[in-house]
């Protein structure tokens, strides 16, 4: 690979792609931009504005670094060999669809290093994937009335474009109750909420892990029952690589009359409809919120009811994937 007038080969690159990818199918642009391809040097610590575009039969550093934040957020699955090949181009391509990036080649641009970087971040157990600055996640817990009811839920989800997280318990998933492909097929998160629905503070170690590793969900989000942690169960949830997948916002949508509720909640028998107004009053961008499937989840309509709120003040629902999501995702679901 000749590295003469890399100055001159950079601004080419610059011109002649930026028109032609937007036009030219993926297969077209794996077969002419080979001619194109540069030798790129960069690391973590160059800035995003100074990282090159990085387009096919590109090779070096930056490309090797960009398979590797691809790898993580398993997108890619080959060896960073510092070659972008069709490979990385496709998951390039898929990571971009899955996030609705503009650009959608497999090439890298500055909005797709921006994008790699942040659903890369460190992970936030009590965001459990929002890394937005302006976006609501709702993670349903546990088991829906029916299937039909679930299957209303996921169906709203994916008509109104809603990003929201499905943590049902294995069991159900076993049983036939939910069907979590349907919900990843929606682009939709799913989470482990665990086979059944025990305390894993009170389980011994064995227990815990089987708990985590039964097939049935297959997610490395792990919502654990009640909330329910202490460093045995955060050290098992890391060695088997699951984020530990909590939340900052609790409308309490389960809630009898026995239990006290928010003051924000007046009514203690706490309505789908009074949970929505809660998330709608109290929820904040970036924000994770604990509700169920067989409560709030059980009035499919209050999905739009809440996003029209959250608008209201700024903000929305997390947008679903624009494809399908996977059994093992990104630090961050929700940008
Ligand atoms: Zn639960």
């Amino acid at each position: 690979m000749p590295a003469t007038f890399p100055a001159v080969r950079k601004a080419l690159r610059r011109i002649a792609p930026a028109l032609a990818t937007a036009l030219i199918p993926l297969a077209a642009v794996s077969q002419a931009a080979p001619a194109q391809a540069a030798t790129l040097t960069c690391s973590s610590s160059t800035p995003i504005s100074q990282r090159p575009t990085i387009g096919y039969g590109d090779r070096g550093t930056c490309v090797a670094y960009a398979q590797g934040l691809l790898k993580k957020a398993f997108f890619y699955s080959g060896p960073t060999t510092g070659y972008w090949n069709s490979d990385a181009q496709t998951g390039m391509a898929q990571f971009a669809t899955a996030y609705r990036a503009l650009r959608r080649d497999g090439s890298i641009n500055a909005a797709g290093w921006t994008l790699l970087e942040k659903v890369n971040a460190p992970f936030d157990k009590f965001k459990c994937g929002n890394g937005s600055s302006d976006k609501v996640l709702l993670v349903f817990d546990d088991l829906p009335t029916s299937t039909s009811s679930y299957q209303a839920l996921i169906d709203a989800a994916k008509t109104g474009g809603y990003g929201i997280g499905i943590a049902p318990n294995g069991m159900h998933i076993k049983s036939g109750l939910v069907d979590v492909n349907a919900a990843r097929a929606r682009g939709l998160l799913v989470v482990d909420h665990t086979y059944d629905h025990y305390l894993l503070t009170q389980l011994s170690y064995d227990k815990v892990v089987w708990e985590i590793t039964q097939p049935y969900n297959g997610s490395n989000y792990v919502r654990p029952p009640y909330g329910g942690i202490n460093s045995t169960v955060e050290s098992i949830l890391a060695k088997y690589k699951k984020n530990d997948c909590l939340w900052n916002v609790d409308p309490r949508d389960w809630a009898k009359s026995t239990s006290r509720a928010p003051l924000e909640v007046p009514d203690f028998k706490v309505t789908p409809q009074q949970a929505a107004d809660y998330i709608v009053g109290n929820a904040w961008g970036g924000s994770t919120v604990v509700v169920h499937l067989n409560h709030l989840g059980s009035d499919a309509s209050l999905l739009r009811y809440i996003d029209n709120g959250l608008r209201a003040r700024g903000l929305s629902l997390c947008r679903n994937w624009g494809r399908a999501s996977n059994a093992s995702m990104p630090n961050m679901y929700c940008l």
